[in-house]
C-alpha cells in the first residue's frame, strides 16, 4: 500500500479523500491556492504546499505546479477527485510519466470515454443499451444527415464529441431547421472544445436520469454497486440524489448494470466509474460515463457499506476487489442534498464569510462538508459547500431524516439552497418518486415566494 498520497483538488472532496488516507494509515499531502490557505484540511493535512493564486488555471489546472509538489513531498500517487484535472487523459499522462500512480482509469480509458463518439461506440460493441442515433461522426453532406435524422426520428439532438458540463447540445425538431442546426452545433464545438465532430441522438423527451457505479481492478475483476437516481437538475447540474432509483424493476437495473460491470472487463477499465443513463418507458440509454469519483457517491456508499474512495486506492495500489458481485447487497434508502452557496430564489452565488455553521446528526444522517464557522467562502470555485446525506430502511423514512435534518440546519453569513431542500423534500411529486429530468426546472418556472 503507498504511504503518501497528493490530494489534487479542493473543497469536501479534498477532505473527503484525506479522511480514507487517515483510515488507511496513508500520509496526505493537500496543494492548495492561495484562496484556500485557511480551509479545514488544508490545517489538518500531514503535509501542504501552496500551487499557485486562485485563479484554477494557475493551481488546481496547473499541471506541472501538482507534479512539482508531488515530487518534492515523495509522495507516491495523485487523487484528482472529481473536476478539474480528474478526467484530464495528458494529467494522468504525464502523472505516470513523472513516476507517480494516478488513482483512477489509464489515460487511453480517460481519452476514449471523453470522446462521446468513441464512448459510444465501445457501450455498443459492448452491449451497453444507448440512444439511438448516428453510427458515428455525422458526415458532411447534407443529404446524407437529412436521411440519419429520418431514421432515427423527430426530435432529435446534435451532440459534439467533445462536448462536457451540458454544453454543445442542440435540440432539432423540424428537419428545415437540421442542417443549419449541424452547422451552428460543429462551428461552435469547434470553438469551445476545440473538435468540430458531431453526432447525432433520438432527444429522449421525458427520460430519468439513472447511474450505475462501477468499480474495477487489474486483474479482470469488475462489480457494479447499484444505481443512482439524479433527475432533480437545475442546467444539468444535480442537485439531489438518491439509490436506489425508485419504481424501477430489479430485474431491468440487474441487467443493465451487469452489461456494465462486463463493458469494465471488455475494456479493460480499472478503478472507479459512472456509466450515465437516460431511463424512459422502461428502458435504459447510455449517455456517457465519467471517469472518476462522483459528488453523489456517499449514496452508494450508505446503501452498499464499501468505501468508494478507499476502494479507488487500493485498485491503484493493485490490490483485488475484495468481494464478487453476489456479495454486494443494497441495504435501504439514501438521500443526498447538495448544499450550495447561492440564493435559493435567484441562484446567485453567495460567497463570503459563514457566521454560523450548525449541522445536523443523529443515526443515518452523514455530513460532508469542509466548512466551518467563521470559514470563508472563496468566490473564485464551484459554489457547492458540502452535502448532506441520510440513510434509513425505506424511502420515506429517508425523506422523514432528511426533512428533521435540514430542520437542524443552520447556515449564517451566507445564503444557502437549505430553503429550496427543504420545500422539495415535501414537494408531493417529489415525495411520490419517479420525476423526470424536467421536473425541478417546471417546479422552479412555478414556484411561489
Ligand atoms: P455532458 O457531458 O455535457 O453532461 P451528456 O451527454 O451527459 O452531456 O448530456 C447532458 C444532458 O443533456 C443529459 O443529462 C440530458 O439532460 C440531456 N441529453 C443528452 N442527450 C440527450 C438525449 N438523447 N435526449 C434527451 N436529453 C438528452
Amino acid at each position: 500500500m503507498f504511504k503518501k498520497i497528493l490530494i489534487a483538488n479542493r473543497g469536501e472532496i479534498a477532505l473527503r479523500i484525506q479522511r480514507a488516507c487517515r483510515e488507511m494509515g496513508i500520509k496526505a499531502v493537500i496543494v492548495y491556492s492561495e484562496a484556500d490557505r485557511e480551509a479545514k484540511y488544508v490545517k489538518l493535512a500531514d503535509e501542504a504546499v501552496c500551487i499557485g493564486p486562485a485563479a484554477s488555471s494557475q493551481s488546481y489546472l496547473n499541471m506541472p505546479a501538482i507534479i512539482s509538489a508531488a515530487e518534492v513531498t515523495d509522495a507516491e500517487a495523485i487523487h484528482p477527485g472529481y473536476g478539474f484535472l480528474a478526467e484530464n487523459a495528458d494529467f494522468a499522462e504525464r502523472v505516470e510519466k513523472s513516476g507517480f500512480v494516478f488513482i483512477g482509469p489509464s489515460p487511453e480509458a480517460i481519452r476514449m470515454m471523453g470522446d462521446k463518439v468513441s464512448a459510444k461506440q465501445a457501450m455498443i460493441k459492448s452491449g451497453v443499451p444507448c440512444v439511438p442515433g448516428s453510427e458515428g461522426v455525422l458526415p458532411e453532406e447534407p443529404k446524407e444527415i437529412i436521411r440519419i435524422a429520418r431514421q432515427i426520428g423527430y426530435p432529435v439532438i446534435i451532440k459534439a464529441a467533445g462536448g462536457g458540463g451540458g454544453r454543445g447540445m442542440r435540440v432539432v425538431h423540424t428537419e428545415a431547421a437540421l442542417v443549419n442546426a449541424v452547422q451552428t452545433t460543429r462551428t461552435e464545438a469547434a470553438a469551445a472544445f476545440d473538435n468540430p465532430a458531431v453526432y447525432m441522438e433520438k432527444f429522449l423527451e421525458n427520460p430519468r436520469h439513472v447511474e450505475i457505479q462501477v468499480l474495477a481492478d487489474t486483474h479482470r475483476g469488475a462489480v457494479w454497486l447499484g444505481e443512482r437516481d439524479c433527475s432533480m437538475q437545475r442546467r444539468h447540474q444535480k442537485i439531489i440524489e438518491e439509490a436506489p432509483a425508485p419504481g424501477i424493476p430489479r430485474r431491468i437495473i440487474e441487467r443493465v448494470g451487469d452489461r456494465c460491470a462486463s463493458a469494465c472487463k471488455k475494456i479493460g477499465y480499472r478503478g472507479a466509474g459512472t456509466f450515465e443513463f437516460l431511463f424512459e418507458k422502461g428502458e435504459f440509454h447510455f449517455i456517457e460515463m465519467n471517469t472518476r469519483v462522483q459528488v453523489e457517491h456517499p449514496v452508494t456508499e450508505l446503501v452498499t457499506g464499501i468505501d468508494i474512495v478507499q476502494m479507488q486506492i487500493r485498485i491503484a495500489a493493485g490490490e483485488k476487489l475484495p468481494f464478487t458481485q453476489r456479495q454486494i447487497e443494497v441495504r435501504g434508502h439514501a438521500i443526498e442534498c447538495r448544499v450550495n452557496a447561492e440564493d435559493p430564489y435567484k441562484f446567485t452565488p453567495s460567497p463570503g464569510r459563514i457566521t454560523t455553521w450548525h449541522m445536523p446528526g443523529g443515526p443515518g444522517v452523514r455530513v460532508d462538508s469542509h466548512v466551518y464557522a467563521n470559514y470563508s467562502v472563496p468566490p473564485n470555485y464551484d459554489s457547492m459547500i458540502g452535502k448532506i446525506i441520510v440513510h434509513a430502511d425505506t424511502r420515506e423514512q429517508a425523506l422523514a431524516r432528511m426533512r428533521t435534518a435540514l430542520s437542524e440546519t443552520v447556515v449564517e453569513g451566507i445564503q444557502t439552497n437549505i430553503p429550496l431542500h427543504a420545500e422539495l423534500m415535501v414537494d408531493a411529486k417529489f415525495v411520490e418518486g419517479g420525476t423526470s429530468i424536467h421536473y425541478l426546472e417546471k417546479w422552479l418556472a412555478q414556484r411561489r415566494r
